[in-house]
């Protein structure tokens, strides 16, 4: 019972985590932000550095922002199973050093791919198209936020040029 409990948490951990980050932080960064694009989608991809080096201690915000979803829902969870948030926490930060896995010579093995494909789980061949063409392969973790996701930021980017044009009006006093 305790085993499952601690899945189930793990589980709903990285569900609900991606959901947020996707849909609060991701596709609101791509349209809104400005740190993700360029520190995340560099080759260094290091929110410390960039901060330290171009000392701007703001990016850090948008880093530290990029994995709260995760932490979010802890306080609920660990009531439930503390093994199990502990289990979610863990296999999210291996998803990200695994799904960052863009050198030239690696691919995914396909018996893993094709695990990744029956659980709709991002592997880094998809997460690397995302960092290619920030329009595409949304879901960090889980491939089937990506297409509610690029309705959402057609939507945000409609809200974006909608604002802008209502200032420009506003301003030229039509
Ligand atoms: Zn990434
Ligand atoms: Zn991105």
């Amino acid at each position: 019972m305790e085993v499952i409990k601690a899945i189930a948490v793990a589980l709903l951990l990285l569900l609900l985590g991606d959901f947020v980050a996707t849909f609060a932080y991701h596709v609101p960064e791509h349209v809104f932000g400005k740190f993700h694009s360029i520190v995340h989608h560099s080759p260094q991809r290091s929110f410390v550095r960039y901060a330290i080096r171009h000392q701007k201690p703001i990016a850090l915000i948008d880093g530290f922002l990029g994995a709260f979803p995760y932490f979010l829902f802890i306080p609920w969870l660990w009531g439930i199973s503390n093994v199990g948030v502990t289990l979610g926490l863990g296999l999210a930060e291996l998803h990200v050093i695994w799904r960052h896995q863009f050198s030239s010579s690696y691919k995914t093995p396909s018996i893993i791919q094709q695990i990744c494909k029956c659980f709709c789980i991002t592997t880094p061949e998809r997460h690397w198209r995302h960092h290619q063409n920030a329009n595409l392969a949304y879901g960090d973790i889980f491939t089937f936020y990506g297409k509610p996701a690029q309705v959402w930021l057609k939507n945000l980017r409609w809200l974006r040029k909608s604002v802008r044009r209502m200032g420009i009006t506003r301003a030229s006093g039509r």
